[in-house]
Formats: structure tokens, C-alpha cells, sequence
């Protein structure tokens, strides 16, 4: 946030620049802002998740087959696991 109260977004950093709470910030602003037809159902993405938490691949919330968050592969409908978990 400036210091006038607007809202700062910074299209050119990587994650080793940002703190912790700006990623994980960042994280839930890109699920919000997913257009609706691309987004899971709510129901689909917890049990997406769940397999996720269940499964040997999944650290820190990357998933070491694919390299991506979970969170954020799960939000989109027509994404896949890679190894065709969900
Ligand atoms: S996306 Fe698939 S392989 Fe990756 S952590 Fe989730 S269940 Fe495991």
C-alpha cells in the first residue's frame, strides 16, 4: 500500500524479493480475480486439496511433479494432477 492508501502492485518481482505475507497477499488476490468460467467450483478445489495433502509430492504447498502451488493449479477447472490424482 502507498502511502496515499492506493493499492501498489508490482508486475516485475520475484518471489525471493517479497515478503512472505505480499506472497501469500498476492496468491489470494490472483484466485479472487479468476474469471468465474475458469475457476473451479468451490467443491472441486477442497477436494482437489484434500487429495493433495494426502500425497508424497506435496511440499510447502508445491507440488514436486509439476513445480506448481496446488492452490493455484486447483483453482482452474481444466487443469490436471500430474500424476492423474484429480
Ligand atoms: S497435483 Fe497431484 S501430484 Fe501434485 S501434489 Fe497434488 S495430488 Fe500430488
Amino acid at each position: 500500500m502507498s502511502e496515499s492508501g492506493e493499492l501498489r502492485v508490482c508486475k516485475k518481482c520475484l518471489l525471493r524479493e517479497m515478503t512472505k505475507e505480499t506472497y501469500y497477499q498476492n496468491l489470494q488476490d490472483y484466485l479472487e480475480e479468476l474469471e468465474p468460467e475458469r475457476k473451479s467450483s468451490q467443491e472441486l478445489y477442497e477436494k482437489r486439496l484434500e487429495r493433495c495433502k494426502e500425497c508424497e509430492k506435496l511440499i510447502n504447498g508445491l507440488c514436486r511433479a509439476c513445480g506448481c502451488y496446488v492452490e493455484m493449479r486447483a483453482a482452474i477447472s481444466e487443469n490436471k494432477c500430474p500424476c492423474q490424482y484429480w
